[in-house]
């Protein structure tokens, strides 16, 4: 058996959740929804939907999550929200509509500085100065589930791991109840800052963060702007099918599969997959760990009673 497959006594109690962002344009919440559809026959725990640094992306976020919950079938549909750049009555404004459209679970965030991530942080005046005063607003709304972010490389404006663990325990100490990894590509990295975390006392599921590669200079790009790290080995998979659409597809689609086998092999139980709204790539990689699909029509009931 390879190494990119689970035994379907290994697989039995995994889930899986996905991530998505707002649509710009017409065309793209076309594309958008067939993904969430093509997507929903692993029947993810949960899926969230991203929200802009500063409220870029308010109206859209949360047209899309009230779609998601109503209409796509998705009650767990988690809201992210981020709090740079915006006075706390504007934040709470936005968490008021985000629950009047049945919202439950929120991803709650301080998001990058206004100058893009790199540039000088510094609090809203009046606002929530970073995550962990969101989560307690959050929590003193009701019971809710709220996810935070966590960093198994740091986060780029963090010192040190320990500063950044140090974060995700204030978080938790506000009422996170999850936490949601930034994207790694090596698994010692992850179970290095676990072991790091539950010694800190944090006792919160945290989930890695799965990027399948659909294109190495853009995922290239990306990691370089948030501090993740990709292995050599895994560019030397990647860089020579450029011109190699199917080979590059197939190579991409192990290098996944493979990061959650082994994770799952280290006890990891939960995932949480970066979609970029498209399923090809992310169904290829299910389908070869060995999530089983619903059927079809499972996938239509839960349509149906959404609209029910
Ligand atoms: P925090 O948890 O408040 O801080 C992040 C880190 O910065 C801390 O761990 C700490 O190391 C360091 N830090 C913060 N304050 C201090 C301090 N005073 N002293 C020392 N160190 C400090 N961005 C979006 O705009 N929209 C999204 O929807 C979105 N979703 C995300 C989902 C996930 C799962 C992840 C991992 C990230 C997401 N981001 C999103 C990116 C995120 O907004 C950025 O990484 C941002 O720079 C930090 O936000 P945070 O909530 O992690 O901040």
């Amino acid at each position: 058996m390879p190494i990119h497959t689970l035994y379907p006594a290994e697989r039995g109690n995994l889930r899986l959740s996905f991530e998505y962002f707002p649509p710009k344009n017409d065309e793209m919440e076309t594309q958008l929804f067939q993904t969430v559809e093509n997507l929903a026959a692993f029947n993810p725990a949960f899926v969230t939907m991203t929200y802009g640094a500063g409220g870029s992306t308010k109206a859209r976020s949360l047209t899309a999550v009230r779609r998601m919950i109503h209409e796509a079938g998705f009650p767990n549909t988690a809201a992210h929200l981020t709090c740079v750049g915006a006075a706390k009555d504007d934040v709470d404004a936005i968490v008021s509509e985000f629950i009047d459209g049945g919202v439950r679970h929120f991803v709650a965030l301080r998001g990058d500085p206004q100058g893009g991530i790199g540039a000088r942080y510094e609090p809203f005046p009046g606002g929530y100065e970073n995550a962990a005063a969101l989560v307690a607003a959050i929590r003193g709304r009701g019971d809710f589930e709220i996810s935070v972010s966590a960093y198994p490389e740091k986060h780029p404006e963090s010192p040190d791991v320990a500063t950044d663990i140090d974060m995700l325990k204030r978080k938790v100490d506000s009422g996170a109840t999850r936490a949601l990894t930034q994207f790694f590509f090596d698994n010692n990295d992850f179970e290095r800052y676990l072991e790091r975390v539950r010694r800190a006392g944090i006792t919160i599921p945290v989930v890695p963060g799965i990027l399948p590669i659909n294109n190495l200079t853009q995922v290239s790009k990306f990691a370089g702007l948030c501090g993740a790290r990709i292995p050599e080995v895994v560019v030397a998979r990647l860089a020579h099918l450029d011109e190699s659409p199917e080979e590059r597809f197939k190579e991409a689609t192990h290098i996944a599969a493979e990061q959650i086998v082994d994770l799952a092999r280290r006890g990891v139980r939960d995932f949480h997959v970066y979609t970029m709204n498209r399923s090809p790539l992310v169904a290829a990689v299910c389908d070869l760990v060995g999530f089983e699909r619903a059927a079809p029509a499972a996938a239509a009931s839960r349509a149906a009673g959404a609209a029910a």
